[in-house]
Parts: C-alpha cells; sequence; structure tokens
C-alpha cells in the first residue's frame, strides 16, 4: 500500500532545496527522511482529499481528509479504484474517461461544466469539484486527483438560486399589483367622471336661472356645490393622469414648436385669477427660442407651476416667467414673491398629495398631486426640475425641456448609423440630391450620443455594427425619452425584418437598397417632414 511503500522510503519525494548537500558531510538519507515526513504533514494538512491513482484505477495513497468525506478508512481506499467512489449510474463509462486522461495528462479541472458527484461508503452521494495533475512515480505516471466536498458550496448556491427565484417572484407580483392599481385608478376615475360632468352641468344651469330664479341662499349652495364638483374633477383628473404616467401608458406626442406662444396662453388663462388678487404676472421669455417637446403636457406643466405660483403670492405680488438655453435644453423658470417653501419641505413637495402650506387666502386648495405629475412629465422629456426657495422671500421652479436641435432648419436631416464608409456615402449621395442634410455614425455609440445632439427627422440603422449590436442601439433609440419619437429605418443585408420591427424599427429597408425605396419610406413613414420628396 501506498502509505506503507512511503514509510519504507519506497516513493522518494523531490528534495526540498533546503535539504540539498551543502557541505561533503552531508547526511543525505537524514535529510531525505526530514524531506518525506514534510510531505507526509503537508498531505495531511491539506483541506482537500488527495488521491493518488494509478493507470489502472487503482488508489495509492490518501490523505485524512479522504477517509472524513467518502467514510472509508485509508487501507480500504487504499484497495479501491476511483471508480468505487462514483455514483453507480456514472460508474460504467468512466473507465474511458480515465483512459483518455491518460493519453494526455495535463493539469486541469474535472468535468469543467458539469456537477461531480462522488458516492460515500453508505451509498449517499454528494457534489464534488475535482482538479487532476499527473505526477512522475516509479512505476510510470500516476494521477494526483485533488477532490474537494462542494456539499456547502452548492447548498450556497441553491439558496441563493431561490432566494433569486423568490425575490423575481415577488417582484413581478408587486409590479402586477401596482398595475392592477393604476389600471383600476384609471378605470374608476373614468367612472367617476361622466356623473360629475353632470353635475357640473345642470349645476352651472340652475345657477344661469333660465329655470326659474334662485334666492341668496339657494345661489350660496350652488356655489358650493358647483366649486367643489370642479375640485373634484380637477383631483381625477390629477389621478387618472398619474395613473397613466405610473401604468406607462401616457405616451408623449412630440413636436417642434415655440413655448413662448404656449405660455402666452397660459398667462391670459390665468390673468382672471391673478388680477383678482392683484399679483403681475410677467414673461420674459425669448420668440425666437424653439422646443423639441409633447405641446399639451408642456402646458400642463407651465399651468401647474404658474397656478401655484399666483396661488401662494400674497396680494400686491409678482409671478415672472423666463427661458434661457442651457445646452440642448431650454430651462424654464416660474418665480413668485409668495410665501415660499421651508427647506425640510423642498423634497417631499413634489411626492404624491404632499400639500405643506395653506393658500395665501387661508385656504388649502388643491390636490397636492399637481407637482408630482409635473416633475413625472419633465423626466419623460428627459428633464429635470428644481426649485429654489425661501420662506417669506418666494419660489423658483425651474425646469428643462429639450431644445428644438434642428434651430428651426428647413432642410430635413437624417443621421445614416453604418459602419461601411461605401454604405455611409451610398445612402449620403441617394439623400443629399434631394434636399436632405445627412450625418453619419460609424459605431452604435457614435450613432446614440449623435442622436441625442441631433434629434434628427429620421434614422438609418446598419444592424451589424462593431462593439454595440445595431440591435441594442435600435432598443436604446426606441427607449430613449428624447429619440424614442424619430423614426427609425433599419437598412440591412439579414433577414430579420419582422424581429426590427418588433423591436421598434418603424421600416426595414434591405440591402442592396435603391435610392427609390429609401425616399419611399422616408415619406411614408415621415410625411411631416419629407412629404415633398
Ligand atoms: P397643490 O397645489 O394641488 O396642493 P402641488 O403638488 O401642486 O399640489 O403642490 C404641493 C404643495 O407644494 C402645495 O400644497 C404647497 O404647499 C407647495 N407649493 C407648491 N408651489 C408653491 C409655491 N409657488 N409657493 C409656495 N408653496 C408652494
Amino acid at each position: 500500500m501506498a502509505i506503507a511503500l512511503l514509510s519504507q522510503s519506497h516513493w522518494s519525494p523531490p528534495l526540498h532545496p533546503d535539504y540539498m548537500p551543502l557541505t561533503s558531510g552531508f547526511d543525505y538519507p537524514a535529510a531525505a527522511a526530514n524531506s518525506a515526513k514534510r510531505f507526509r504533514d503537508l498531505l495531511e494538512a491539506a483541506p482537500d482529499s488527495i488521491l493518488e491513482v494509478e493507470p489502472g484505477g487503482r488508489i495509492v495513497l490518501c490523505n485524512a481528509v479522504s477517509e472524513r468525506i467518502f467514510g472509508y478508512s485509508r487501507q480500504e481506499l487504499q484497495s479501491m479504484t476511483v471508480e468505487d467512489l462514483i455514483p453507480d449510474s456514472s460508474r460504467g463509462g468512466h473507465h474511458h474517461l480515465r483512459e483518455a486522461y491518460w493519453k494526455k495528462p495535463t493539469l486541469r479541472p474535472m468535468g469543467s461544466g458539469r456537477t461531480l458527484l462522488a458516492q460515500r461508503r453508505d451509498g449517499s452521494q454528494f457534489p464534488v469539484e475535482i482538479s487532476l495533475s499527473p505526477v512522475q512515480a516509479e512505476d510510470g505516471l500516476h494521477v494526483i486527483a485533488i477532490v474537494r466536498d462542494a456539499t456547502e458550496r452548492k447548498a450556497a448556491e441553491e439558496q441563493i438560486r431561490e432566494v433569486n427565484q423568490q425575490l423575481a417572484m415577488r417582484n413581478h407580483d408587486v409590479e402586477r399589483a401596482n398595475r392592477l392599481k393604476s389600471e383600476f385608478l384609471a378605470s374608476m376615475s373614468h367612472e367617476l367622471r361622466t356623473p360629475l360632468h353632470t353635475i357640473i352641468g345642470f349645476t352651472e344651469l340652475l345657477a344661469e336661472e333660465a329655470e326659474g330664479p334662485l334666492n341668496d341662499k339657494q345661489k350660496r349652495f350652488l356655489q358650493h356645490v358647483h366649486k367643489d364638483s370642479l375640485h373634484l374633477l380637477a383631483l381625477i383628473n390629477d389621478i387618472l393622469d398619474l395613473s397613466k404616467i405610473e401604468a406607462g401608458r401616457m405616451d408623449l406626442h412630440r413636436e417642434r414648436f415655440n413655448p413662448k406662444q404656449v405660455l402666452l396662453e397660459t398667462l391670459t388663462g390665468m390673468q382672471q385669477i391673478a388680477a383678482g388678487k392683484n399679483v403681475t404676472l410677467e414673461e420674459r421669455v425669448s420668440g425666437d427660442l424653439h422646443v423639441f417637446a409633447d405641446r399639451t403636457r408642456f402646458r400642463e406643466i407651465l399651468n401647474n407651476l404658474l397656478s401655484n405660483a399666483v396661488k401662494f403670492t400674497p396680494e400686491g405680488g409678482f409671478v415672472l416667467v423666463s427661458a434661457v438655453k442651457e445646452g440642448r435644453k431650454v430651462r424654464f423658470s416660474v418665480r413668485d414673491t409668495g410665501i415660499g417653501i421651508a427647506a425640510e419641505d423642498q423634497e417631499a413637495i413634489f411626492d404624491k398629495f404632499r400639500q405643506v402650506s395653506s393658500t395665501t387666502r387661508g385656504v388649502r386648495e388643491g390636490t397636492g398631486l399637481g407637482l408630482a405629475i409635473v416633475k413625472h412629465l419633465v423626466e419623460m422629456h428627459g428633464g429635470n426640475i428644481h426649485l429654489e426657495s425661501e420662506p417669506g422671500q418666494g419660489s423658483t421652479f425651474s425646469f428643462t425641456m429639450p431644445l428644438d436641435a434642428s434651430g428651426g432648419r428647413e432642410e430635413p436631416l437624417v443621421l445614416i448609423i453604418e459602419d461601411e464608409p461605401g454604405g455611409r456615402e451610398l445612402l449620403a449621395s441617394y439623400l443629399n440630391p434631394a434636399g436632405i442634410r445627412t450625418e453619419w455614425a460609424a459605431t452604435g455609440e457614435q450613432g446614440l450620443a449623435k442622436a441625442l445632439e441631433l434629434v434628427p427627422d429620421a434614422i438609418t440603422l446598419d444592424l451589424l455594427l462593431p462593439s454595440r449590436t445595431g440591435w441594442a442601439v435600435l432598443r436604446e433609440l426606441t427607449s430613449h425619452p428624447l429619440t424614442a419619437s424619430i423614426p427609425v429605418l433599419v437598412v440591412s443585408v439579414l433577414d430579420e425584418d419582422q424581429a426590427a420591427l418588433d423591436n421598434g424599427a418603424t421600416a426595414y429597408l434591405r440591402k442592396p437598397l435603391k435610392k427609390e425605396a429609401l425616399l419611399r419610406a422616408l415619406r411614408q413613414h415621415v410625411p411631416a417632414r419629407f412629404s415633398t420628396l
């Protein structure tokens, strides 16, 4: 037996340099015995099972951990073959594997990518990790197998897998509950609005005294009904908006427009309430600025901020709207000389249903949803909202909207994302003579950066790009709030029409591409900019 052979010095461990003869009186047998002892100590101290196996598969050497993990005594192990430690089910083919290893013996892990199982004396099985390395012994090549009991690691992995699975399920449940809540709110709000419109309509009819005169008390009662119905309607509209936003069902319809026009209309609508409080409304916005945004939602943002500014500004106060260009955005500011907001409340007011102060009329009006909606709407446009305020001094709410990057350009712009210089030139030579400006990008990253910077009227996208694939670019283009509405025409040699359309492409054009097919696709899918082609 190997261990016995070892003690008989049959096996000669390599001499450590420390034990090499330095002088002519060196005691070689003593040094060899010392070296053998150190080797044995090392073997026994190893945390893993170490088995030395001869070509026939017989185990010739093992350590204490081997006894412990397999449940056999050292003597037993050293009379067994490695096949005896393998589960019955996989034992059959093992000798082929062993023979194959002997033909090409290298240091390597065994069964990489598979879960290896070993079998104990009592027939129970456990996962193991095994590394193999060849060693030269006196009777030829042996293999050292280092066997690690992977039970704990596998159990920990399994636990992590289970926890991950539970988390994914919980996430799914939370998302579903959230979606159901938003859908419920959306349908409830719808149901509530219809009767409310009837109440408001009839209240207004009655107040007109068309059906006969009302006494003062009746008029006062009717005014209460009317005012509270309007308040309820505003609340329901806000809830509907917010639930749509939260359910991801609010789409932006972007266009290029002059924000000053929308601002002037909003100020006109606000004028009466402001005049009633003797609050001056002013604007300082250049008529040359253009934004690329959803006009209705932009109006909603302005309306909310302006009505708050008027509501929270005392008699004789001042409200000013201004705008400045800030890179590729326009920053709008609504400044008032009102009651201001304490520092500790400045973050909370963007939460749903947060109201921190009474209005300057002493009543708590409003729904507490306005700023939550405004924040969402601004962020959906890729912008941000800031508040600067000091109690008693007033507040400035400022938010950004995307600048119309065309600078009011007349000729349409197409961004060509294509790595082949020849392909780019071909597309440009189709488009330029038709009065279409082109810009190009040779990689996905460049393409995304240019799309954000230029906000072109359309994009042509090759699917086979270096580094980031065209698919990833397509997904990012169609999901980024700033580029989602830009039509993407995929131009590719691949046969992936449906997959591209499913991933948000506007059209799929197969290479080799004909000039007329490209112009037709632009006319068809982007009529607003290319109808005259
Ligand atoms: P609402 O105005 O319907 O109450 P908002 O979400 O629009 O809801 O505003 C939340 C709260 O933020 C307001 O109730 C008020 O306390 C505070 N607030 C908003 N705008 C101003 C402002 N311009 N000046 C002072 N406080 C403001």
